[in-house]
C-alpha cells in the first residue's frame, strides 16, 4: 500500500459546461498530462485529484467531472456540495455553449456557495481558424459575472497548468 500522502487541504472543484466542450480532457491533462482521442464521453467517473504545493502547503485537488449529466439543471445538487472552486467550460469553436454559460452560472448561484471561485474558460484554443467566439466577448461577460477568465486548449496543453493554479490560488486565498 502507499504511505499515506499528509495534505494541509483538500479543495473540490467541480467542472461544469456544454457536453463536448473539453470537461473531460481538460481534466486528464491537468491530472495526469494526458489527452485521449480514443476517450468516449464520461460515464460514471466522479472526480480524480492531484496533489500540488501552493505557497508551501500541500494541497490536493479533488476535482469533479459531471457523468453526462450535462443538460439544463440535470447536474445534481450533491455534484456542487462543499466545492469551492468551479471551471465553466465552453467551446471556442461553438457559439451556442459560450451563450449557455450565463445559465451554467445561474446554476452555479441556486447551488454553490456565494463564495465559490469561478474560472471561465474557452477551450479548444488550438482550433483558433474556427472560432465562433471572440475572446473580448467572453472576457467581458466574465467581468461583469465576476468570473476569472482564460483561454485553453487540453489538446495542445496551452494555458490549462496556468488555469487551474490561478484557480486553486484563488481558492487559497479565500479559504
Ligand atoms: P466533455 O463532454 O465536455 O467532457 O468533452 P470531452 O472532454 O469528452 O471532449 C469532447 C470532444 O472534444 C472530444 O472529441 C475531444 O477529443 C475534443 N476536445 C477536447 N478538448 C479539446 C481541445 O482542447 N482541442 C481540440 N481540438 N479538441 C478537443
Ligand atoms: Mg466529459
Amino acid at each position: 500500500a502507499q504511505p499515506q500522502q499528509q495534505v494541509d487541504y483538500v479543495f473540490k472543484i467541480v467542472v461544469i459546461g456544454d457536453s463536448a466542450v473539453g470537461k473531460t480532457q481538460l481534466l486528464g491533462r491537468f491530472t495526469r498530462d494526458e489527452f485521449r482521442f480514443d476517450s468516449k464521453s464520461t460515464i460514471g467517473v466522479e472526480f480524480q485529484t492531484r496533489t500540488l504545493s501552493i505557497q508551501n502547503k500541500l494541497v490536493k485537488a479533488q476535482i469533479w467531472d459531471t457523468a453526462g449529466q450535462e443538460r439544463y439543471r440535470a447536474v445534481t445538487s450533491a455534484y456542487y456540495r462543499g466545492a469551492l472552486g468551479a471551471m465553466l467550460v465552453y467551446d471556442i469553436t461553438r457559439r451556442q455553449s459560450f451563450d449557455h454559460a450565463a445559465r451554467w452560472v445561474e446554476e452555479l448561484r441556486a447551488h454553490a456557495d456565494s463564495s465559490m471561485v469561478v474560472m471561465l474558460i474557452g477551450n479548444k484554443a488550438d482550433l483558433v481558424g474556427q472560432r465562433a467566439v471572440p475572446a473580448e466577448d467572453a472576457a467581458e461577460f466574465a467581468e461583469e459575472q465576476g468570473l476569472f477568465f482564460s483561454e485553453a486548449s487540453a489538446l495542445s496543453g496551452e494555458n490549462v497548468e496556468r488555469a487551474f493554479l490561478r484557480l486553486l490560488e484563488e481558492i487559497y486565498g479565500v479559504v
